[in-house]
């Protein structure tokens, strides 16, 4: 099963798209982790990558978009895999589809989580996350059970460079520019499938199980 998680920043792709892999034994396939992991381990690609980040703009396609065809072709992508922040751009979308169109697949569902701007701000400046393993939490809604620490693992949460409220704000423009146009891609090739981000995290995860079966 391949799965594409559509959704402007904070509305939960990551966290439900963890629930996902789990449920599912498909790997997460995150872009923004992958940057991540790369300027916390001073790469070349990390340094470049977190100019943009840092203004709140999106990877340029020429670091990125080999990057996640590399990533989709290893053997634990096999059975599919869940997307998560990547396509961004149509331009994006459309390298993905010919990749796998040349090996006769296809994306199965492409599921929009859907919150209201007004939602977002808030859920940012409380997101955390963790530097080791890439949980994230949310200070009043989705709590770490230690102030501070990772759940999982035991490290330091903080509060990402780009979660500031005037970063966001940037980055909910670029969202609405060139993402949000995704939604009517992916409705035309009748794979969009919309859940309400509003809900509960395990509301939502309930809904898109309804939607991707047992
Ligand atoms: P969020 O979870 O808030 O949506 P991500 O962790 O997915 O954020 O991405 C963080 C940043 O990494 C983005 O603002 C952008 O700068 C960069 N990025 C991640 N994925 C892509 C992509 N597919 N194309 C371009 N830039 C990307
Ligand atoms: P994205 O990957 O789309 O940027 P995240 O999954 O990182 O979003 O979620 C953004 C923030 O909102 C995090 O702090 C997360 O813990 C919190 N969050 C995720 N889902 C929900 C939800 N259904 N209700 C309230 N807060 C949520
Ligand atoms: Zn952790």
């Amino acid at each position: 099963m391949k799965i594409i998680m559509l959704g402007a920043p904070g509305a939960g792709k990551g966290t439900q798209a963890k629930m996902i892999a789990e449920k599912y034994m498909i790997p997460h396939i995150s872009t923004g982790d992958i940057f991540r992991a790369n300027i916390k381990e001073g790469t070349e690609l990390g340094k470049q990558a977190k100019e943009y980040m840092d203004k709140g703009q999106l990877v340029p396609d020429s670091l990125t978009v080999n990057l996640l065809l590399d990533r989709v072709a290893k053997d634990d992508c096999k059975n599919g895999y869940v997307l998560d922040g990547f396509p961004r751009t149509i331009p994006q979308a459309e390298v993905l589809d010919e990749a796998l169109s040349k090996l006769g697949e296809n994306i199965d569902y492409a599921i929009d989580v859907d919150v209201p701007d007004e939602n977002i701000i808030n859920r940012m400046s409380g997101r955390r996350a963790c530097v080791t393993c890439g949980a994230t939490y949310h200070l009043k809604h989705i709590p770490p059970k230690k102030e501070g620490i990772c759940d999982k693992c035991g490290s330091e949460l903080i509060l990402r460079d780009d979660d500031k409220p005037e970063t966001v704000k940037k980055r909910l423009d670029v969202y609405h520019e060139q993402t949000q146009p995704l939604i009517d891609y992916y409705t035309n090739k009748g794979i969009l499938k919309t859940v309400d981000g509003t809900k509960d995290m395990l509301e939502v995860f309930g809904d898109i199980v309804s939607i991707l079966g047992n």
